[in-house]
């Protein structure tokens, strides 16, 4: 398999990878987001809710309180597709730099009570409006979180994902163990032979979307990740600059 031969590249260069998790729309406690915790927990790797700033955040942030490795970042203004039709986004291509740090940190205010917020945001459907990054660095956000196939990151650093359990195309579903082990042996790969051993490779999770394969899968994946001498779990408060390794 590809990915045992990229794991033994790894492992001969004496190199861990660095993964970290986030899980995108997080609105409120939800019997879903209780799964998550719970999967969480028992795996302890370190994970990023991106929340959507809205009405149940004061029984979620009461909720998260009590959650060891568990942080928490910005996932959009308000979670509303304004770009009408083609790609979601939340801002309509003819929304000013102003208009879009106005609603940024509107949204961050509804979310300051919560304990854990990362100064990072995360773009709902993972669009960049042209104006989004300057909006950001003028809003005062260390860094932002989308794919890695989305286009900009020159004004602002960026800790993005890349591996995907799901698959969008004809409604959300499980991606698939091949598919989603062949796309984390891609993303070795990429980084080994670019020579870029430190940047870390995101898990993308959507709670609210899984099937029962999904959570399953998820569990072992976490499980076996963490056994694994070549792989490493990271908080994204880590991965921001200025960030000091652990070790
Ligand atoms: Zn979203």
């Amino acid at each position: 398999l590809a990915l045992g031969a990229e794991l033994a590249r790894w492992r001969a260069a004496g190199r861990k990878a660095r993964l970290w998790w986030r899980d995108d729309d997080a609105r409120g406690v939800t019997p879903a987001l209780e799964r998550l915790l719970h999967v969480q927990a028992q795996a302890g790797a370190p994970l990023t809710l991106a929340v959507i700033p809205d009405d149940g955040l004061p029984t979620l942030a009461r909720r998260l309180g009590a959650c060891e490795g568990v942080t928490l970042s910005q996932h959009g203004a308000d979670h509303v597709d304004r770009r009408g039709g083609g790609q979601a986004g939340e801002f309509a291509d003819t929304a000013t730099e102003d208009e879009i740090v106005c609603a940024l940190v509107a949204g961050r205010r509804r979310l300051a009570a919560a304990a854990g917020l990362l100064p990072v945001f995360v773009p709902p459907w993972n669009h960049a409006h042209a104006a989004l990054e300057a909006a950001l660095a003028r809003a005062g956000y260390q860094a932002w979180s989308a794919h890695a196939r989305t286009p900009g990151g020159a004004l602002l650093p960026r800790v993005d994902v890349e591996l995907d359990l799901l698959r969008w195309r004809g409604g959300a579903r499980f991606r698939g163990e091949r598919r989603f082990l062949a796309d984390l042996a891609e993303a070795l790969a990429v980084r080994r032979t670019g020579g870029d051993w430190e940047r870390p490779i995101g898990l993308l999770t959507h709670h609210l979307e899984h099937d029962a394969r999904t959570w399953r899968f998820l569990a072992r994946f976490l499980d076996w990740s963490a056994a694994r001498p070549e792989l490493e779990w990271a908080e994204l408060a880590e991965l921001l600059p200025g960030a000091r390794r652990a070790r």
